[in-house]
C-alpha cells in the first residue's frame, strides 16, 4: 500500500502506529484533521485480514468523523482509532489492552480523543480513563454522559420534522408514515420518539422477539425484515446497518424520503444519483444522525444536557438548508453536505462571543 499516497487523497493529517509487547496491543490513530479543534472519533476493536484493511479503514472513517463533526458545528476536527484484535483477546485481560491503548492515546498529547465504537463498550472507555484523560463516553460511575443512542434518535427525529416540513408540507409528523429498520438501540428510541409525535409506524428487525416487541408497545406494524425497505410510506428510516441501499433497490422503493440512523446508508456514490434521479430526497447519514457524536462531544466541556440537546435540535436546520441547497444548485444531498462541510472546515474555527 501507497501510504502516503492514500493520505493525501483523504486531506490528512497524521497515521500514527502504537504497540504493546506486554498487552500484544496492535493499535492506528488516524488524526485526519484539528482544524477546529482536538479530533474526535470512536475506537474500533475488531479483527482485519491484513494490516492494509485496518489503515483503510481507519484513514476513511477519520475523514468521515471530520465532516461529522464540522457539519454538527462542533469545535473538533475528526479522528478515528483501531485496535487490531488480538488472537488472545477473549482468553486475556481486556481491561489490560484498553489501559495500553490509553497509553498510547495520550502520548498523542489530546490532539486525538477517543471514545466508543463498534466492538468497544463503555467500560473499555473506563479502562481506558485508567490511562489518559482524553477519552469520552465512559460510564456515568466515571463520570461519562452515558448512552448516546437517545440523542441519536432525537437528531433524527428532527432530521425528519424537517422533511415533513420543507418536502411535504407539514408542520408535525402527524399521520406521516415511517418504516424503520433495525429496532436496536438508536431504532427503538426513534420509533418512540416518532410514535410519541403521531406518526404511524411499521417496522422490522431480524430478532423476531425485538420486532414483536416494540411492534405491541407502539401498536405499529411488523413486517419481515426484506419486505420493510419496499413499503409504501413516505419515509424509510434505515437503522440498521449500512449499505442497506443498493442500485437495485432504488427502483423498487415507494417512499418519497429516506432519513435514518445508520452510517454509510448508500451501497455506492451511484445510488445518491439514482435516488435523486428518482426524486427520492436522501438525508446524509453523517448530518441526520450526529446526535449521539455531540452527546459525547459535550463530555469534553463538561457535560451539560440541555446544552446538548439544544445542538442536537439543530439538525433540524441542517437537514432543512441541505435540502434547500439540493433544490438551488440540483445536486444530491449527500454531496451538498460535503460541501457544507468543506465550507466550514474552510472558514476556520468560531471565535468565542
Ligand atoms: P444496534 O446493533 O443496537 O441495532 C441494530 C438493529 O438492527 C439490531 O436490533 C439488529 O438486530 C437489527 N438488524 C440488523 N440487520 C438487520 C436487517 N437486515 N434488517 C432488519 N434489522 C436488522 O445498533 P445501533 O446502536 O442502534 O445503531 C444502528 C445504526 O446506527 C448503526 O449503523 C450505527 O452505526 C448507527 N449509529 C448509531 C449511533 C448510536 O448512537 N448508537 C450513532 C450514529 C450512528
Amino acid at each position: 500500500m501507497e501510504i502516503f499516497g492514500a493520505l493525501s487523497r483523504l486531506g490528512f493529517g497524521e497515521l500514527v502506529f502504537g504497540h504493546d509487547q506486554e498487552t500484544g496491543l496492535r493499535a492506528i490513530a488516524a488524526v485526519h484533521s484539528t482544524r477546529l479543534g482536538p479530533a474526535i472519533g470512536g475506537c474500533r476493536l475488531r479483527g482485519y485480514a491484513t494490516e492494509t484493511d485496518a489503515i483503510e479503514d481507519v484513514t476513511r472513517l477519520g475523514q468521515a468523523m471530520t465532516y461529522k463533526a464540522a457539519l454538527a458545528r462542533l469545535p473538533h476536527g475528526g479522528g478515528k482509532a483501531v485496535v487490531l484484535a488480538p488472537q488472545t483477546l477473549l482468553s486475556g485481560d481486556r481491561s489490560q489492552l484498553f489501559m495500553a491503548f490509553g497509553r498510547f492515546v495520550d502520548r498523542l498529547g489530546g490532539r486525538y480523543i477517543t471514545t466508543e465504537d463498534s466492538g468497544t463498550s463503555a467500560t473499555d472507555m473506563d479502562a481506558i480513563r485508567a490511562t489518559t484523560r482524553h477519552v469520552l463516553g465512559t460510564s456515568p460511575q466515571k463520570g461519562g454522559a452515558g448512552d448516546p443512542s437517545p440523542f441519536t434518535a432525537i437528531g433524527v427525529r428532527r432530521g425528519i420534522e424537517a422533511i415533513a416540513h420543507s418536502l411535504f408540507g407539514k408542520s408535525d409528523l402527524r399521520g406521516l408514515h415511517v418504516a424503520l429498520q433495525g429496532v436496536g438501540h438508536v431504532g427503538t428510541y426513534l420509533a418512540r420518539e416518532l410514535h410519541q409525535a403521531g406518526a404511524r409506524l411499521t417496522i422490522t428487525d431480524v430478532l423476531p422477539s425485538q420486532r414483536a416487541e416494540i411492534a405491541r408497545e407502539l401498536s405499529a406494524q411488523a413486517v419481515a425484515p426484506e419486505e420493510i425497505l419496499q413499503i409504501d410510506c413516505d419515509i424509510v428510516a434505515p437503522c440498521a446497518l449500512g449499505g442497506a441501499i443498493t442500485e437495485d433497490l432504488v427502483g423498487k422503493l415507494r417512499c418519497k424520503a429516506i432519513a435514518g440512523a445508520a452510517n454509510n446508508q448508500l451501497a455506492t456514490p451511484a445510488v445518491g444519483r439514482a435516488l435523486q434521479a428518482r426524486g427520492i430526497f436522501y438525508a446524509p447519514d453523517y448530518a441526520i444522525n450526529a446526535g449521539g457524536l455531540i452527546h459525547v462531544a459535550e463530555e469534553y466541556s463538561g457535560y451539560n444536557k440541555e446544552r446538548a440537546l439544544q445542538k442536537t435540535d439543530r439538525i433540524y436546520d441542517t437537514i432543512l438548508g441541505i435540502i434547500e441547497r439540493s433544490k438551488k444548485e440540483k445536486l444530491p444531498p449527500e454531496i451538498i453536505a460535503n460541501r457544507m462541510a468543506d465550507e466550514i472546515i474552510a472558514a476556520g474555527p468560531v471565535k468565542p462571543a
